[in-house]
């Protein structure tokens, strides 16, 4: 379904949509006052084709429009490495070139419900010194540092304005004057097939019923305090850099859990490109919290924990959950994908530029090789967010009481 051709003349078209309700599958986080009435204002769904410039010229309006998105990285941007963005369009000088100082860029993808394709495309918002974006994730100030938004949120962006600007000539940067507002976890997530990639392009990927095989789980340095980054990427962001706006950097941090795994989309679809998909360092306190009540207490440290029996009874019981949902309608699997060719810093890996006095070290992809990155993880069948039902049981029944665990 297409809104390209939002024309103002077009009336019956207009109170046919005025009365359409939103999406059943995603609804704000707060139901609240406010929230419904910039719902009710904001009625319009767009797609990113758009608030694309080449459509300028049409009739259609950004204003009263809204776009979804899905959180999948936080990088930090450094004065020491610009970042290239392209600006395209008649009222840019095309193909001109500009770089940014500090400050934060968020990786979404696009989510549509009603189109699957274009939930895997890709797009960034910048947050810098140009104040762009700067009201994003200000709605509700706690939200944004207390865990309610953080890798994996959906979030609907209000009157996006026309796109102007691709990092690295390829994303799109999305901009919006106005707060975002936070949605719930849909229910049921639309797959989003994964296919065969150009080079230097980048996708999302959603797979549901996939089959999971924990190798391996140990504890690890939390590095940061902080919600808003889930505490992933903790094996590259050393520093504690993660993109977090207020954590504190004080000596105990706890301790979180990284994941050797190992995902396979059992659909059929996903596996003409891709037979599985490795990461073996997936740390999320999300995906932790279906095995442990409670992250870790922050008194508790990686030597006290490291090698005992406390860490085989959470192991096990990360292994009993990930065979116990394998065979109850397996998992949902939402992360992102590139072709790599290049350096690229904005999407590299390992050796992030977020050491503040040390030298920037690039990230090399090999030509030609895919680069599958795990962003969220959790049961595909609802029922185990579903209170009184046996898989709902099942997992309450089943998690480590970090409160119990006494050193
Ligand atoms: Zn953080």
């Amino acid at each position: 379904m297409s809104n390209t051709n939002d024309d103002e003349d077009n009336e019956p078209e207009r109170q046919r949509r005025r009365t359409e309700p939103p999406p059943p599958n995603l609804v704000p986080i707060n139901g609240g006052m406010l929230v419904s009435n910039e719902i009710r204002t904001f009625r319009t769904h767009c797609t990113l084709r758009d608030i694309n410039e080449s459509q300028v010229n049409s009739r259609v309006r950004t204003g009263k429009r809204y776009l979804d998105f899905q959180l999948l990285r936080i990088v930090l941007m450094s004065p020491n490495q610009p970042t290239i963005f392209h600006n395209r369009g008649p009222t840019k000088r095309g193909g001109g070139t500009e770089s940014q100082g500090k400050g934060r860029m968020f990786l979404c993808r696009v989510f549509d419900q009603r189109d699957s394709d274009a939930s895997g495309d890709l797009v960034y918002f910048m947050q810098g010194e140009n104040n762009v974006n700067k009201s994003l994730f200000l709605r509700e100030n706690k939200w944004r540092d207390n865990g309610t938004l953080t890798i994996g949120t959906y979030f609907r962006v209000l009157a996006p304005e026309y796109i102007t600007q691709y990092l690295n000539n390829e994303l799109p940067m999305i901009v919006s004057t106005r707060p975002a507002i936070l949605m719930k976890r849909p229910v049921s997530v639309p797959k989003v097939t994964i296919r065969s990639l150009s080079v230097n392009q980048s996708r999302a990927y959603v797979l549901n019923g996939a089959q999971l095989f924990v190798q391996q789980v140990e504890a690890v340095d939390a590095v940061c305090n902080g919600n808003l980054c889930d505490k992933q990427r903790i094996q590259q962001v050393r520093s504690g850099k993660c993109g977090c706006y207020h954590f504190q950097q004080i000596s105990k941090t706890g301790v979180v859990f990284n994941h050797s795994i190992v995902v396979t989309p059992c659909d059929g679809v996903a596996t003409d490109v891709q037979s599985e998909i490795t990461e073996r360092t997936f740390t999320s306190q999300t995906f932790s919290q279906l095995y442990i009540t409670k992250p870790m207490p922050n008194n508790v440290t990686l030597a006290q924990i490291q090698d005992t029996d406390e860490m085989d009874m959470i192991s096990n019981k990360l292994y009993i959950l990930s065979d116990y949902v394998n065979n109850h309608g397996g998992w949902t699997v939402i992360g992102w994908y590139r072709l790599g060719m290049v350096t690229d810093k904005a999407l590299a890996d390992e050796n992030q530029t977020t050491y503040r006095d040390q030298p920037v070290v690039d990230t090399q992809v090999e030509a030609g090789e895919t680069k599958f990155h795990i962003v969220s993880l959790y049961p595909t069948n609802p029922s185990f967010t579903s209170v009184g039902t046996d898989d709902y049981n099942h997992l309450l029944a089943n998690r480590v009481n970090t409160e119990n665990i006494s050193f």
